[in-house]
């Protein structure tokens, strides 16, 4: 794998490789969530690091992720900001209005997500 596969900037804060598979390269990203990271990015005005964006499969069963997850579609990504309460990063991100989102308080992370269902809250 070449170092610059996915080396693509997105957006003004973003690039593919950010959202990429970490096993495999491969990636999928939905346009409404990139839109909506942009918005929290810009709205915090401090970096927004994506911890787990697109998963494959494989990666997905390693990492525990659920049967179906959004990240094996690119509707998910997990997130971590520095220096910022999660309380408050949560805060933020309902008013962003993500479709799904989950607070992981000891690993602090948020998941965030664009499902198409209903909206999703909760807790670990
Ligand atoms: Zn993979
Ligand atoms: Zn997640």
């Amino acid at each position: 794998m070449l170092n610059s596969t996915n080396n693509i900037k997105i957006a003004k804060d973003f690039k593919l490789s950010e959202f990429a598979c970490p096993c495999c390269n491969r990636v999928m990203l939905h346009p409404k969530l990139l839109a909506k990271l942009v918005e929290l990015r810009n709205n915090l005005e401090i970096p927004v690091y994506v911890t787990s964006g697109y998963r494959c499969f494989e990666h997905n069963q390693k990492v525990g992720g659920v049967v179906n997850s959004y990240h094996c579609i690119g509707l998910a990504a997990d997130i971590k900001v520095k220096d910022i309460n999660l309380i408050t990063l949560l805060e933020v991100c309902e008013n962003i209005d993500f479709n799904g989102i989950g607070f992981y308080e000891k690993k602090n992370f948020l998941h965030l997500d664009v499902r198409p269902t209903r909206r999703a809250r909760w807790r670990e």
